[in-house]
């Protein structure tokens, strides 16, 4: 393989930069022309192809959002979208893409390959660790590290006032950033969309803290389930003691990538390349019990998430 295409595509998520990074300088490693592709499947559809050297990526490592920018591309489900892009392909000679994204991105280059038959590779860029096939996608840590930062705040002005805060964090319809923040911010709560909350047991386990000389409470409720403000409002109608919503928003997908992040994106970007070299296409690239992997696109786009209960239960068990 001589040309290969990148793009990053969905939601940005601290660490794409890094992977781009990683791959442009795989490629040229294995010396091989690398063609950054700006805005995902629009640019790719509208033929927004420059190309990339090894200085186009310097100073990039440390920065969170993503150089090649990113979009959500209704186009790309389209067949004429979809043959558009493949042309864009041909027209500049590039015989294999890299796709950082989340499920959506790997639904469309799950079709390049599979359709178009286009050796494609994905990298699992997404804040929100909603893919089955691998332990963490690029960008949760730094998201979770964002949230934590926001929850230790929020813990010490809640404690002056003996407040109880409600904090919404992203997610979509996965609970993994409530799950790890709850654990690693001690919050006495997490509401998720994997299990069905009761009100009652939310109001005892306050009561229940308060009993034992607690002065604050943390709920973290993911977006999935609902906004920082009606929960906060439910719970309110349940106790005596003030609510104060904060939804964190968008700053979780900012910022400095973590070491965690940038480890995964320089191992990640590597081993895309090293498949395509091979002549490998149509995989996913990912991390289970700390090594890294690569699988199947169709299989691992089919792959259901489960939610770790055992992690669940933890928290019940220490945050009280
Ligand atoms: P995030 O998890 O951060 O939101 P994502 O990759 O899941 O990232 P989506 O908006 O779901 O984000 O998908 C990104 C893009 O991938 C879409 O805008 C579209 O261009 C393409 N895409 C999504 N689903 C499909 C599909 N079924 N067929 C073809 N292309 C798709």
């Amino acid at each position: 393989m001589k040309r290969i295409g990148l793009l990053t595509s969905g939601g940005d998520a601290p660490g794409m930069n890094a992977a781009i990074r990683s791959v442009v300088r795989s490629g040229i490693y294995f010396g091989m022309e690398v063609y950054g592709i700006e805005r995902g499947y629009a640019g790719l559809i509208e033929n927004n192809v420059i190309p990339m050297e090894m200085r186009s990526v310097s100073n990039i490592v440390q920065c969170g959002g993503t150089r090649l920018r990113t979009a959500r591309c209704m186009e790309m489900m389209t067949k004429e979208g979809q043959q558009q892009a493949v042309r864009t392909l041909e027209k500049n000679g590039i015989d294999g893409l890299v796709v950082i994204g989340g499920d959506g991105s790997f639904r469309g280059a799950r079709i390049l390959s599979e359709e178009y038959g286009v050796p494609t590779i994905g990298i699992p860029g997404t804040i929100d660790n909603d893919l089955a096939y691998t332990d963490y996608t690029l960008g949760f840590d730094t998201a979770v590290n964002t949230c934590l930062d926001i929850i230790n705040k929020l813990r010490d002005t809640m404690t002056s006032h003996e407040r109880i805060s409600v904090v919404e964090v992203m997610g979509r319809h996965c609970g993994d950033i409530a799950l790890y923040s709850g654990i690693a911010s001690g919050a006495e709560i997490i509401v998720v969309p994997e299990i069905q909350f009761d009100m009652e047991q939310i109001l005892r386990r306050i009561n229940h803290s308060r009993a034992n000389g607690k002065h604050s409470n943390i709920v973290i409720v993911a977006e999935g389930v609902m906004s920082a403000d009606e929960f906060a409002k439910k719970i309110q109608s349940g106790t005596e003691y003030s609510v104060r919503p904060t939804c964190i928003g968008h700053v979780q997908r900012g910022g400095s990538p973590t070491m965690a992040d940038r480890m995964l994106a320089a191992q990640f970007g590597n081993k895309a390349v090293r498949l395509l070299n091979e002549g490998i296409g149509n995989r996913v690239v990912g991390i289970r019990d700390n090594k890294i992997i690569d699988m199947d696109i169709i299989e691992a786009v089919s792959m259901k998430k489960t939610f770790n209960y055992e992690l669940y239960e933890t928290l019940q068990m220490i945050s009280m």
